[in-house]
This record gives structure tokens, C-alpha cells and sequence, in this order.
């Protein structure tokens, strides 16, 4: 068996397309233009790479896209000054802060001084609490993005299993309270658990978040089973170029999914579409106006 492939390049386009139509509505309607400031602090190449994709993305859904450069040896306070100025200004509805940040700057503290109207990362502790109790708020990126990937392939996930490989606070666990408001039932696994094959091969949805390049193999998913990959790992690949890997092996389990996402080409792209949705709902409720749904 050969499994679906969950194009993440052509659903984020698509979803985009439809960002940049309600962008232009609602610049036509309220004369707002919602804008991301995207901060940047230091050189590190994966990171500029990000950057540049989030600001072009957000330009071409006709936002407004700003871009502030630290660097990295940036102190925590004048990263702090600069976060500060973006809550302030009227014109910025999202903010986010590039991580990793250099090893002086506490990026808790620097992911809390963001104000949670404009956490468009959702990443913010309080952005946290109203996900987990169920109120409406900002969705962090990357989990929103797997479920919209998981109901491109069922539309409802309603009462399937699912395990979700990995417990960060940024992926891991809003992940799982995502799939709860689903009504999935939900088992998430960590560099604790025992028997993890085990316990994979018992889902019917499996999402990897674990860091760990091709961790999870083809005889650990259950024929038919939908696998959502987050991972984005660097390995040697060749004539001493380097390639981006997910936490699956992929080629194994493709034989034995029925859908499964592609790395790089899945989650990625579709978490920085997610971040340009996650722009405007900011952008609507700082307006006191209800946001679009996607
Ligand atoms: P993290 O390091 O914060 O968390 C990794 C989690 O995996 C931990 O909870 C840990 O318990 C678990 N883990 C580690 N080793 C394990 C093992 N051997 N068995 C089972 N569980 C294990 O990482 P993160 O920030 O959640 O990111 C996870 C991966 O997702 C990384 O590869 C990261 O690059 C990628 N990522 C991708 C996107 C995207 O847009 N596609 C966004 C964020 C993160």
C-alpha cells in the first residue's frame, strides 16, 4: 500500500489565497491594513530562512509585513524595549519573536512580555490557559496546522485515536488539547513512555513532534493510519550537502499509512499559513469585530 500524500505547499496556498481575499475585505470595509512584525535577533541561518518566508507570505496575502533585526548580542532588555514599542503601536496585530534567542535573553520572559493580543505564535502562558480551558483565543501555529492537515484527510476526527509523540509546550501539548476539542481520544507519548512502537501502533492518527530525525518507523504505524510529521531535522545528505528529514521514515511509513505528510512540504508551510490566519483574527479583535473562520 501506498499511502496519500497531505500536501501541506498546496493546502497552506490555498488557504492562503483565501487569507489574502479577507486581508483585502476587510482593508476595503474598515480601512485597517493587519500587520506582523516579525523580530529577529542574531544570524542563525535556519532562523533567517523562517524569517524570510514569514515576511514575504505575509506580504503576499496583502498584509502589512515588518521586520525588526537584533544582533545576537542583543540584550534582553533592548529586546524587551523593542517588544514593548510593538504592543504599543496600533499599527502591528501580531508580534513574533524569532526562536531560538541567543543564550543571554530568557525567551520566557521575552514570550511574556508579548502582549497576548498580539501572541500571534500563541505561545503567551495566558494564550495557553484559554486553550486549555476552551475559550476562544489564539491557536499556536504548528498544532492548528496538524489538525487542519488531519481533517483535510477525515473532516471529523471524532472518537479516533490518536497519539501525539512528543509533550512541548509549543507543539506537544496544545496538540493534544486540540484534538480533545476534536472529541479524539488522546494518548501523548514522551521520551518516558514505554513501548512507544506499541503504543503507535494502537492510533489511527499519529503526529510526531519529537526532534529526532526518522524516529518512527514504517512497522510502528497501523496499515492505514494517518501520520502528520512536524519534524524538521538537518541531516548529512549528498556530496556533503545537507536535507531536511522529519521525524518519520517517511519511506517506510508511506507503505503502511494511508495519508501521511512530507517533510519538508508538509507541516511547514502550513503553520506559516496558520500564523497569517492566526494575523488577521488578531487584527479583527482588536477592532472589537469577530474574525473569519478557516
Ligand atoms: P522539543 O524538543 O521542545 O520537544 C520534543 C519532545 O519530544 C519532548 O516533549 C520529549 O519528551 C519528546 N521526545 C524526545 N525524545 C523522545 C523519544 N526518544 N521518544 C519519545 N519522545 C521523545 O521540540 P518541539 O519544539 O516540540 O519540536 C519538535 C519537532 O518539531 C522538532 O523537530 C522541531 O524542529 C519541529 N517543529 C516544526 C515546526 C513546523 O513548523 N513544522 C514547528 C515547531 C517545531
Amino acid at each position: 500500500m501506498t499511502a496519500k500524500l497531505i500536501d501541506g505547499k498546496a493546502i497552506a496556498a490555498e488557504l492562503s489565497l483565501t487569507i489574502a481575499d479577507a486581508v483585502k475585505q476587510v482593508t476595503a470595509q474598515h480601512g485597517i491594513e493587519p500587520g506582523l512584525a516579525v523580530v529577529l535577533v542574531g544570524d542563525n541561518p535556519a532562523s533567517e530562512i523562517y524569517v524570510r518566508s514569514k515576511t514575504a507570505k505575509t506580504a503576499a496575502t496583502n498584509m502589512r509585513s515588518m521586520l525588526y533585526k537584533l544582533p545576537a548580542s542583543a540584550s534582553e532588555a533592548e529586546l524587551l524595549e523593542v517588544v514593548e514599542r510593538l504592543n504599543q503601536d496600533p499599527t502591528v496585530h501580531g508580534i513574533l519573536v524569532q526562536l531560538p534567542l541567543p543564550p543571554q535573553i530568557d525567551s520566557r520572559k521575552v514570550i511574556e512580555a508579548i502582549s497576548p493580543a498580539k501572541d500571534v505564535d500563541g505561545f503567551h502562558p495566558l494564550t495557553a490557559g484559554l486553550l486549555s480551558t476552551g475559550l476562544p483565543g489564539i491557536v499556536p501555529c504548528t498544532p492548528l496546522a496538524c489538525i487542519m492537515l488531519a481533517k483535510k484527510v477525515h473532516g471529523s476526527l471524532a472518537g479516533m485515536d490518536a497519539v501525539v509523540i512528543g509533550r512541548s509546550n509549543i507543539v506537544g501539548k496544545p496538540l493534544a488539547q486540540l484534538l480533545l476539542m476534536e472529541n479524539a481520544t488522546v494518548t501523548i507519548a514522551h521520551s518516558k513512555t514505554r513501548d512507544l512502537p506499541g503504543v503507535c501502533r494502537r492510533a489511527d492518527l499519529v503526529f510526531a513532534a519529537v526532534g529526532q530525525p526518522e524516529m518512527v518507523r514504517g512497522d510502528w504505524i497501523k496499515p492505514g493510519a494517518t501520520v502528520i510529521d512536524v519534524g524538521i531535522n538537518r541531516v548529512p545528505g549528498e556530496g556533503g550537502k545537507s536535507r531536511l528529514v522529519g521525524d518519520v521514515a517517511f519511506t517506510e511509513a508511506k507503505e503502511v499509512a494511508g495519508a501521511i505528510t512530507p517533510v519538508p512540504g508538509g507541516v511547514g508551510p502550513m503553520t506559516i499559513a496558520c500564523l497569517l490566519a492566526n494575523t488577521l483574527k488578531a487584527a479583527a479583535w482588536a477592532e472589537g469585530r469577530t474574525p473569519a473562520r478557516f
